[in-house]
């Protein structure tokens, strides 16, 4: 017992010298280097001015203009002040920042194949609210999401697939499930799927998220993108 307590102890010692030397900062000091920065007068500040504006830079990408880079890196080094997050698809079609005009700092993007709302996913979006106050964000969907179809493959055919694949599928079961019968399942399952995400960030019990949207300073809405130059579909 005393052997097992020591050794449990050592590891303890271990694991906090460990994060010590990987965050030589207190706690604290952690949680304030990155402010945004205030004197951006061009950031949108509502969440109405931040659609506006991911709509508007999504007019710009089928314009086909060249992005703007709105911000100096120097300036960047210091802070970032990006106006919204995304939660988007690994898929190599759907780069937010290309889809939506924007620039360096513009754009907190979380991306995991099927836009699934992970642990690691649901903590990035919490941070980009708590820490830098975006007052938007998006669940996007796509068309010819090969996760989704993974996912309709498990719901009607009940197949396997290799590694932890099948795991990071199980959230997207239940749209699947719910539309394999649908005329277009892939498309339906796809949009009820970002429907779910949304659904699930607006009703997080957390302070984190249901304060700011509460006040109104924070929208969570959902999207879909068609691979073809058609403008991205916004929930709101
Ligand atoms: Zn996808």
């Amino acid at each position: 017992m005393t052997d097992q307590l020591s050794r449990r102890q050592c590891f303890l010692g271990a694991a906090t010298a460990l994060v010590a030397s990987t965050f030589p900062v207190s706690a604290d000091a952690r949680w304030t280097q990155n402010k945004p920065a205030q004197q951006d007068s061009t950031r949108p500040r509502t969440p109405q001015e931040a659609l506006a504006k991911l709509k508007e830079g999504n007019k710009a990408f089928l314009a086909d203009k060249a992005r703007e880079i709105t911000r100096s890196a120097a300036k960047l080094a210091e802070s970032q002040s990006p106006y919204c997050a995304i939660l988007s698809c690994s898929d190599s079609r759907v780069p937010p920042e290309l889809l939506f005009g924007g620039g360096l700092g513009d754009i907190f993007v979380v991306r995991n194949a099927g836009n699934v709302l992970s642990t690691a996913a649901l903590g990035s979006l919490e941070y980009a609210v708590w820490q830098l106050n975006v007052p938007l964000i998006v669940v996007l969907g796509h068309q010819n999401c090969g996760a989704v179809s993974g996912a309709l493959r498990v719901a009607t055919s009940g197949d396997d697939f290799p590694g932890v694949i099948g795991n990071m599928l199980e959230p997207i079961l239940p749209a699947a499930i719910a539309h394999r019968s649908s005329n277009n399942a892939l498309e339906s399952a796809t949009k009820f799927h970002v429907t779910r995400m949304v659904g699930a960030l607006r009703t997080r019990t957390d302070p984190l998220l249901q304060e700011p949207q509460r006040a109104g300073r924070l929208l969570v809405t959902g999207a879909y993108y068609e691979i073809a130059d058609k403008p991205v579909q916004f929930w709101d």
